[in-house]
Order: C-alpha cells, then structure tokens, then sequence
C-alpha cells in the first residue's frame, strides 16, 4: 500500500490520518517533540525538529506523497522535501503564512479585505491607525492563530495602550459584520472544484466556538461571490486539496478575512453532515483519487468545540444526547483555551 505524509501533529492530521486509513492508506507524521495527538493515529511518526534535515530525509523516504495539516511548517522544511511528492503545491504556504502577503494576493484577484496597512515600527503604527482609524485590530502578520497575536485598538485614543510588539504586523480596520461564514473547496489534480455548504461561523475570544447548517439569509446570498474569490486563488495556485477562505458577510457583501491552505475547524462538521468529509476528499485529492461529492445530507447541522477544561466532563453529552457525534482529539493538557474535541449535531426535523 501507499504511504501518505503528513507534516504536523495536531488534531487536523489525526482526523485526516483517520480517514487515510479508512482508504487503506499508512500515514507516516512528522513534527517537533509535543503533544502530538495525530501520533496515535499514525504507523509512524518523527517527533523531529524542523530543522532537522536528516531526519526529515528519512521521513520523505518512507512516503509516496508528503501534504500538511498545520499552514506554519517553515518553508525550509517542507523545501527538504521532493516537490513531486507535495500536494498543495508548498507556494500555497508561503502566501498563507504572511498576512500582508496572503491579502495582497486575494486582493489581486478581485477579493475584498478589510482596510490593511503593513505595520513595521511604532511609527507605521501610528500612520496606519491615523490612515484606517479605529476600531482596529493589530495583528502579527506571522505564526498567528485562534485569535493569538491580536490586539484590538478600541480608538483611535486608545491606541496608545497597544504597543507595537516589535516583528512585522498588519493593522486592519475592524469590520461591522452580520455575520461570518467560510468557503471550504477541494480541488483535484484534473482541475475539478467542490464546494461544500458554507456554516455559518460564530467566534468567542477569537476563536471558532459553532458552525451551523444552514447559514442565515444573509450569508446564502454572499456565498456565490465568495466562491468565485476561493476558485480564483484555487485555480492561481494549482491548488490541490482542501483549500479554506473565511469571510464576513457584511451589508456590502463578503469581506475576505484569511486564508487557510489546508482543512479547517469550521469544516468538521463534514465528518457526519457531508456525503464526504473535507478529510477524506484531501486525501482522495492529494493521493490523485476521484474526488466525493460535497452534499449536505441534513436538514440542520451543528459542531460546536470543545475547548479547555470542559473536555473533562465532555463524556457527559453521550448519556444526554444519543445522536451526539462526540471526538476528543485526546490532548494531555486542558491547559487555557486549547481546543480539545468537538460535538457534531446533524438532524432532518422540521425546522
Ligand atoms: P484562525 O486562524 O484560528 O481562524 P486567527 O488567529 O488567524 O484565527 P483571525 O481569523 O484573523 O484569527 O481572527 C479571529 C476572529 O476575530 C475572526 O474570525 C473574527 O471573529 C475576529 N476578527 C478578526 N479580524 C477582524 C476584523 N478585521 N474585523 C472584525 N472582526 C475580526
Ligand atoms: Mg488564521
Ligand atoms: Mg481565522
């Protein structure tokens, strides 16, 4: 059989691992020393430094094709890598891992963000937020996620107590939403684009809380414009695989937020909700298969996360609820904030 590589160790890879072997496929990971839960899942894993270059040899030998679940693997890893073994294409990495790159590059191809000014010293920050004005919010344009690496500027007076925290930033003006949503495609190596339904996303604390089926009124009408934007960068990228863009729907239409070159959060839902899931449709689209169909196969559809300490207790909802789809991604640590499972609802009852 085949094996397919996967650089990182995160619950992304474990749920892509799961459906890798659902196909028949070994997965084989590679990621520094930590709480690797896509380890358990894999017949094979180096917990292994990125800069490690004999042991990332090692890793491409064992594998026939080599993708990713985690957009921050440095460039000079996956560079170790033979490029006919990667899919995507690694040029996806590099747009998505700079936020001023990755708006620059959305914003070519006729995508909208948010007002943005690349932010490089104290002073650019005072231009950038006398230019955009506030509210805002300064984001570092590198290693960012689940709302990490933010700071909200409330005023324009109020800036004074965010500091500039020295490694470059994007300062972008903050967007009056009604609601958010994403595009999740896949794309094969022949050229063929799926979408699935966008949920409507709701965030706390910046970061994804619940993606529901179906989305609201508001989001229905923006979605064939924001798939428009997603299958220009799909097709400007030769992209294959699971490709994710998160927008806000605002009055004027979808406001591109970021990109996201891999399977996303606000995505699982499409373990039970989807004919096929955005994990195994990666896998099919990476190990050059025929991609699954797409289709919603509820009425309704509802993943919420499981984050921190509430993992402890999350057992509970199977005894409450028998149609409960319960994963726990099998993290040591609660600690703070860290995603740690999620629970998918799906149901067809009259609304
Ligand atoms: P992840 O990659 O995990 O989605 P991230 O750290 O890259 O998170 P963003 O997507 O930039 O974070 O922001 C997280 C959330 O914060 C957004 O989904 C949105 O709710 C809010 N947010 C971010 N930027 C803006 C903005 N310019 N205007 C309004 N809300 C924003
Ligand atoms: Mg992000
Ligand atoms: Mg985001």
């Amino acid at each position: 059989g085949s094996t397919i590589g996967v650089l990182g160790g995160g619950q992304l890879g474990r749920m892509l691992a799961m459906a890798a072997a659902q196909l028949g496929y070994r997965v084989t990971g590679y990621a520094p020393p930590g709480d690797n839960v896509m380890a358990d899942v894999c017949h094979d894993f180096f917990e292994k430094g990125w800069g490690d270059k004999v042991a990332l040899a090692a890793f491409a030998s064992k594998c026939d094709v080599v993708t990713w679940e985690f957009e921050n693997v440095p460039l000079s890893a996956v560079e170790m890598i033979p490029p006919h073994m990667l899919a995507p294409h690694p040029r996806a990495l590099g747009i998505a891992q700079d936020r001023l790159k990755e708006k620059r590059f959305v914003e070519e191809l006729g995508g909208r963000p948010a007002p943005y000014a690349s932010v490089g010293s104290d002073q650019e920050f005072a231009a950038a937020v006398e230019r955009i004005g506030a509210p805002g919010i300064l984001k570092t344009a590198r290693d960012g996620y689940d709302g990490k690496g933010q700071w909200r500027v409330a005023s324009v007076r109020d800036a004074d107590s965010v500091r500039f925290p020295g490694n470059a930033c994007v300062y972008e003006g903050f967007v009056t939403f009604e609601a958010e949503f994403s595009v999740i495609l896949v794309r094969s190596h022949d050229g063929e684009v799926l979408f699935w339904d966008s949920s409507e996303n709701v965030h706390e604390d910046g970061m994804l809380a619940t993606s529901t089926l179906p989305a609201s009124e508001t989001i229905a009408a923006q979605v064939d414009a924001a798939r428009g934007i997603a299958r220009k960068v799909a097709e400007a990228l030769q992209y294959v695989g699971v490709l994710t863009l998160e927008f806000f729907a605002t009055k004027d239409g979808p406001v591109f937020n970021e990109m996201a070159p891999r399977v996303h959060n606000s995505g699982h839902w499409t373990i039970e909700g989807a004919a096929t899931s955005q994990f195994e449709n990666h896998i099919r689209a990476v190990c050059g298969l025929p991609l699954g169909s797409t289709e919603t196969r509820f009425a309704q559809v509802e993943m919420r996360n499981i984050v921190g300490e509430d993992a402890l207790t999350a057992h509970t909802i199977l005894a409450e609820d028998g149609e409960a789809h319960l994963h726990l991604y099998g993290k040591k640590e609660a600690r703070g904030g860290r995603k740690m499972g999620h629970v998918t609802r799906v149901s067809n009852a009259a609304a």
